[in-house]
């Protein structure tokens, strides 16, 4: 597994800085054309791989148009169609989504889901019509980046042990040379991405050589409540990443107060302006309105709430050999923007945070990640499975007459999801509810206990049979 690392370039001459920013737009060209022909259902119905692409473009000449040298845009294709490829695995997500609401016959199932996944599904009119449904067409969006491959670059230190990178530039034979801020020299195939008059070096590093991948796992069963104040809460009450809620509130009162500011520097240079004081109102602009510090402390913050969120799931996994939690990855499928709202803006992009660090702690330590349901889990007793009240942190079940600490009876439910025969994955949230609501009635008219009782499906959750739980 590969992990990204990003190194940045120190103070950087704005006249190579502008020359990589041409030839950045110039790929970006590229990638719009690759997009246009080949980011559709048309496209890879052909099947077609990179390989054949830059063949086919060597033939017709297409490439002489964008005025980069071979290496650039060969490598930008590849890209550009893994892009296009990923882009197509989201939509089949949403398509096993779909298979799985419509038919309950496992070998009515496993077809489609086999069908899907080697590309046959353009004669299969009920995964066409899906496919066509869930796959946006999609456009390049990326103007600002160049991949350079492994042999096509170098990094030497100068007499000052100041480390420097030489990419290619758009003449032959003559390489841009970068001064970095670090002196970890990049390595594998890099992605530069230009932000602000920096370069952004990205590249990926074997996971296995990162310290905490040595770290082994724990031997429970372990569930997981994501929350706001705690990142997350497990099954044994134990609250992880306890300062995430405090990072999340100061940054989004720092937010707010800063755009109030804002607000009113931009009225002041409107009004100068206005005046036909339009030096006063370019001052502003300058000094006062400007992105970089902005960016930085953005940047910042981002770094603090992933290291609280990453050590979090490492604590959790420091006990679980299995971790279950909710699956957060549901709506980060699309291409769907953050709400404006700052607060809930914040927690949609800790929800993909928390997401990532889940998959990537256990895949680098060897834990078992299993997503489930998590419909009603915080509304339900995880004793008696009926609905209850929550009023803060505390849930409170008029049918036991007890109060549980809110977050550790959520994830005991979660936990026991793992097991439960009738809540799939993708079971809708309306029937989950009524599942749910069944098994309280039954409790209630006193009929036999069937094997669907919560009380069964917890202890199973404590031996869970990894044939019931798919990854998908
Ligand atoms: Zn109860």
């Amino acid at each position: 597994m590969k992990v990204t690392r990003i190194a940045y370039s120190a103070r950087l001459n704005p006249g190579k800085y502008a020359a990589l920013v041409e030839q950045a737009r110039r790929l970006g060209r590229v990638r719009s054309e690759v997009w246009q022909r080949y980011g559709s259902i048309l496209g890879v119905g052909s099947g077609l791989r990179d390989r054949q692409v830059r063949d086919r473009w060597l033939a017709d000449g297409t490439h002489v148009r964008f005025g980069v040298l071979a290496n650039a845009w060969k490598e930008t294709v590849r890209d550009a169609m893994a892009d296009i490829g990923a882009n197509l695995e989201a939509a089949k997500v949403d398509v096993r989504r779909a298979i799985s609401r419509r038919t309950n016959d496992p070998a009515e199932r496993q077809r489609m889901y086999t069908a899907l996944k080697a590309d046959q599904w353009a004669s299969d009119p009920f995964l066409a019509r899906q496919m066509r449904k869930h796959w946006k067409r999609g456009r390049n969006r990326t103007h600002d980046q160049i991949v350079v491959r492994a042999d096509n670059y170098n990094t030497a230190a100068d007499g000052r042990g100041r480390l420097w990178l030489a990419v290619p530039g758009l003449e032959p034979r003559k390489m841009v040379r970068i001064p970095l801020s670090t002196t970890v020299a990049p390595a594998g195939t890099l992605r530069l991405i230009l932000r602000r008059g920096r370069v952004e070096v990205h590249y990926q590093i074997d996971a296995s050589a990162m310290r905490s991948s040595q770290r082994p796992c724990g031997e429970a069963t372990v569930g997981v409540d994501k929350g706001y104040t705690e990142a997350l809460t497990d099954s044994d009450g134990q609250p992880h990443g306890e300062q995430l809620g405090e990072l999340l509130t100061s940054e989004s009162d720092r937010l707010k107060e800063r755009n109030r500011r804002r607000a009113k520097l931009r009225s002041i240079a409107n009004d100068a302006a206005a005046r036909g004081d339009h030096a006063k109102a370019q001052r502003i602009k300058a000094n006062n309105l400007g992105t970089v510090k902005r960016e930085r402390q953005a940047a910042r913050h981002r770094a603090r709430v992933r290291t609280e969120i990453f050590t979090a799931v490492h604590e959790v996994v420091d006990k679980a050999a299995t971790v279950i939690a909710e699956d957060l990855t549901k709506r980060f499928t699309g291409r769907k923007k953050l709400p404006k709202n700052i607060n809930r803006r914040l927690a949609a992009w800790t929800k993909g945070v928390t997401a990532e660090a889940l998959k990537s702690v256990s895949e680098r330590r060897g834990s078992a990640h299993v997503p489930v349901n998590a419909a009603y889990t915080s509304q339900t007793c995880h004793q008696c499975g009926d609905f209850g009240r929550r009023s803060g942190d505390r849930f409170h079940c008029t049918r036991c007459g007890v109060v549980w600490q809110a977050d550790m009876n959520a994830a005991i439910n979660i936990l026991h999801r793992a097991g439960d025969p009738d809540i799939a994955l993708h079971t809708p949230h309306k029937r989950v509810k009524q599942i749910l609501q069944d098994r309280t009635d039954r409790h209630r008219t006193r009929l036999p206990v069937q094997d669907s009782s919560p009380a069964t499906a917890g202890r199973r959750a404590n031996h869970p049979n990894h044939s019931t739980m798919n990854n998908e």
